[in-house]
């Protein structure tokens, strides 16, 4: 990607400085552009030594030509680290370089200041969040800062002072003399300056509070009389610093009605507004501080329980020293023989539930041809009906049937991009083997088992990857050569790299399309990495079903890159992108909004399941930096799949689980297995309890546990009983009610038509924009994998048809050229003529 861009001088080693204006790379954080300049410290000061607070400037480029002042970036130190905001305290577009002030706090933030000048960050994602609103002729500013606060202030306070009709006013402090930085820095940028010490050591003796009270009152602000003659007004005050000092900011400018924003950086958890760690209150409304803030209207915040929300994971990480999982045996077990379908081998519930690796140990080939032998090769297959991408199933069965497992691959692989993964996570039960209604395997209705589809599917895919036959599935049968694919010079950008992404970025290379995948997260893969566990769905699979795309044509994967943040859809296309496809997901999670769920101890599902999958939280200390929050007695309210995730991680953290949900076990949308799974590994349900009220424990810092209404089936209908009322004790609640779709595309994308936030298609799932696609969850809904994958493949040949239409001019010199997508590394990203490649 290029973008015209001012002139740079760049002055890091081994980058020229050049003179003209120059097209210069978007550059992110990814495997394919990661060099030992990416994320460089060639800047590092110690600004205070107790507590320790060190300023980096870093070699950020993407972020330095986009950051505006008030945003803030998500860093991680090395590849296990966890991922920690921090706001842009400064940026130079000229040096492509960033500046970040860390204070040591806990594990995480002390493991960032351990690295030195020409080290290297992993990762520096954004720039995030909402940019200041910063204008001309705002009038007298007041910013004030308290201990690092003077970082993120600084660049506010310059972008105000830049402007014709600002009159800016910093305070900014700290506890003592020696902890206070960037004096003259902020003399700079302010009209007026005053400096305070909480001990007096230096400057106004007392907290900001006291120097803005001061000037208040000297401005002859009065509490009680909103017309007292003033000296001058304040426009505006912003305040950023410790929680504690922003809600004294707020609550003390609260009675003279002077407009107070604060920002809450410091509650942020993941930032791409998918955890929703960061929730806070906001005039009665819950708001997510990472996509909303980070800067709201102070004195409409909330602050009850925000200080204890910020320090539930320091406490994790004190207490963290306790002895590691018991040693992990496997066991195989036939479940309980089903009556005619051949038992998968599973691990025994008694091992599995303290390990992590996969549950379900697959199909040997004896095993698969046997249920293979089941299928009677239906000439109307009802079980092809009920699949949302049309597997020919009984063809590939009668493969399996004859030991012909490479050609059953070959034949899923026409309708369906990921059978490793739809093989384990597919809701068959509902689908191809569903026993009802008017599609779904034959055999279901004769009083027998369905034939074991997924399980089929997945002993194939899994055979093929283990024997490493991929790459013998591409050669096709009639010229007994690899298809090559003509290169169009044409560029599409995917955003997300879920099920959606994947196949959708798979449709158009395999068209000869150039694709980049633009990912939030520091990995690819959408739910299959940060949501579904591991021991369902095993992430080297998933990583390796990313990496076969780079095979297919030309792939970039770029992680850490929100679209809508780091570059929206217009910036794209003014990069040469020539189509588009949307496939963020529905990763927002929703609450209940009942009393106390804002307490410490009450989590989102995403962010329980992010920490666990993502980040390997349950390795903590030992193999990760990012802490989980563990309790003896843990309540998961919803019974969907992804509660029983939740329920099943939080079972292997070593809790005793209560599921709480409103309705029936057989109302759950779980899958069958799913439940079963959870209810061997000794998961509690507490069936048509519906959630009234998380009971805070008022001696400790945390939750005591949930009141829940007791209903009945009556009528086929769900009913209260009146005055029965149940309590369910517990230190720690997960939500996991659902998710709406992820908003930050659509808000950063004008004329882009949404309904309930879901991005609106028509049936080729075009959007309201001209080359613009999106399908999978943002487009319905959370939904399935298996339909993400359809709707992104489908979505996928759409564009195909829509960029033959489309003349490029003056587009990439591979235009013409031909690419093998094949295994061999040597031959990878390697284009060449008919003739050469023969010869090779
Ligand atoms: P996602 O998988 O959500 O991927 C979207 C990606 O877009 C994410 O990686 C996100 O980080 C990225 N993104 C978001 N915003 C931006 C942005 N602005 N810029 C760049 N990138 C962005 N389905 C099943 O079929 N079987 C199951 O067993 C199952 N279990 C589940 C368990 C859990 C815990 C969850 C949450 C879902 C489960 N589902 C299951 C549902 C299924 O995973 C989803 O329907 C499917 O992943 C949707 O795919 P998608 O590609 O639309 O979105
Ligand atoms: Fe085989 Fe069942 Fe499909 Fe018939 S409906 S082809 S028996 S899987």
């Amino acid at each position: 990607m290029e973008i015209e861009d001012a002139v740079p001088k760049m002055t890091i080693d081994g980058y020229e400085t050049v003179s003209q204006p120059i097209k210069r790379e978007r550059y992110v954080s990814n495997s394919n552009t990661r060099d030992s300049n990416t994320f460089k410290i060639v800047k590092r000061v110690l600004l205070s030594t107790e507590p320790e607070i060190i300023e980096f400037e870093c070699y950020s480029p993407n972020v330095a030509a986009h950051c505006k002042p008030g945003q803030f970036v998500i860093v991680r130190a090395n590849e296990k680290a966890e991922r920690i905001p921090l706001t842009i305290a400064d940026f130079n577009r000229e040096t492509m370089t960033v500046t970040l002030v860390c204070q040591s706090i806990g594990r995480s933030s002390k493991i960032i200041n351990a690295l030195q000048e020409n080290q290297n960050f992993y990762d520096i994602a954004g720039p995030l969040g909402h940019a200041s609103d910063i204008r001309a002729h705002m009038g007298n500013i007041v910013l004030v800062a308290g201990g690092v606060g003077t970082a993120p202030v600084y660049p506010i306070a310059r972008a105000f002072h830049e402007l014709p009709g600002n009159h800016v006013i910093t305070i900014f402090g700290a506890r003592m003399k020696n902890l206070i930085f960037w004096e003259q820095k902020m003399r700079d940028v302010s009209h007026e300056c005053y400096v305070t010490t909480d001990d007096g050591s230096y400057g106004i003796h007392g907290f900001g509070t006291t120097a803005l009270q001061k000037i208040i009152d000297e401005a002859g602000y009065s509490k009680t009389d909103e017309m007292a003659p003033k000296t001058r007004s304040f426009d505006a005050v912003y305040a950023i610093g410790p929680l504690p000092m922003m809600r004294a900011v707020a609550e003390l400018t609260r009675p003279y009605k002077i407009p107070t924003i604060v920002s809450l950086n410091t509650i942020m958890v993941d930032g791409t507004g998918m955890c929703g760690a960061c929730r806070v209150a906001v005039g009665g409304k819950t708001m997510f501080a990472c996509v909303d803030g980070p800067e709201f209207d102070g004195h409409l915040v909330d602050w009850g329980n925000l200080r204890q929300r910020m320090g539930a994971y320091c406490e994790i990480e004190k207490k963290e020293k306790e002895a590691p999982l018991d040693k992990p045996e496997f066991k195989l077990l036939a479940k309980d023989a089903p009556k005619t379908q051949t038992p998968m081998p599973v691990q025994d519930p008694k091992y599995r539930a303290q390990n992590w690796t996969e549950v379900a140990l697959g199909y040997t080939a004896e095993m698969a041809k046997a249920e293979a032998a089941r299928c009677l090769n239906c000439p109307k297959p009802m079980c092809v009906k009920g699949c949302p991408v049309q597997v020919p199933i009984p063809q590939f069965i009668k493969k399996v049937k004859e030991g012909d497992f490479l050609g059953a691959y070959k034949i899923i692989k026409t309708a369906n991009a990921c059978p490793s993964i739809s093989g384990r996570v597919c809701p068959q039960e509902a689908q191809c083997q569903c026993a009802e209604g008017s599609y779904g395997c034959i055999l279901a209705r004769t009083g027998k088992e369905s034939v074991a589809v997924g399980r089929i599917e997945r002993f194939v895919a899994d055979y093929v990857r283990e024997n490493g036959l991929e790459e013998k599935a591409l050669i096709d049968a009639t010229s007994g050569k690899i298809h090559p694919t003509i290169l169009t010079g044409k560029k599409v950008a995917v955003i997300g790299s879920g099920p959606a992404g994947i196949a959708a970025a798979a449709s158009c290379a395999q068209a000869g399309h150039h694709v980049t995948m633009f990912e939030a997260l520091h990995k690819a893969g959408g739910v299959l990495s940060y949501g579904i566990p591991e021991f369902r769905l095993p992430k080297a699979i998933v990583q390796h079903e990313i990496e076969n795309l780079s095979k297919l044509g030309v792939v970039e994967v770029k992680t850490n890159y929100v679209v809508g943040k780091s570059a929206t859809i217009d910036d794209l296309k003014k990069e040469g992108f020539h189509a588009f496809f949307i496939g963020t997901g529905a990763g927002l999670p929703r609450f209940l909004g009942i009393q106390g769920e804002d307490l410490p101890g009450v989590l989102s599902a995403n962010e329980f399941l992010t920490r666990c999958n993502l980040m390997k939280a349950y390795q903590f200390p030992y193999n990760t930096d990012t802490p989980i929050m563990k309790a003896q007695q843990v309540v998961v309210i919803g019974a969907g799949n992804v509660a029983m995730d939740c329920a099943r991680c939080a079972t292997r953290l070593g809790a005793q689980v209560t599921v709480v949900y409103r309705r029936r076990l057989q109302d759950s949308p779980a899958r069958q297995e799913e439940v079963e799974h959870a209810e061997e590994e000794g998961v509690h349900f507490a069936t048509l309890n519906t959630p009234l009220e998380i009971v805070a424990n008022c001696e400790a810092n945390g939750i005591k546990g949930l009141r829940t209404q007791v209903n009945i089936f009556e009528n086929g209908e769900i009913k209260p009983v009146e005055g029965e009322i149940n309590f369910h004790q517990c230190q720690m609640v997960i939500i996991a009610v659902g998710q709406g779709p992820n908003p930050i595309v659509p808000a950063s994308t004008p004329g882009l038509n949404t309904t309930k936030g879901l991005i609106t298609t028509d049936e080729n799932f075009a959007t309201s924009l001209a080359g613009v696609y999106a399908g999978g969850d943002v487009n319905t809904g959370a939904a399935t994998v298996i339909k993400a994958l359809g709707a992104g493949k489908k979505a996928g040949q759409e564009i195909n048809k829509y960029l033959e239409n489309i003349n490029v001019e003056g587009v990439s010199e591979t235009a013409g050229k031909i690419f093998y997508p094949i295994v061999a590394e040597e031959y990878q990203n390697l284009f060449m003529t008919e003739a050469e490649f023969e010869k090779k």
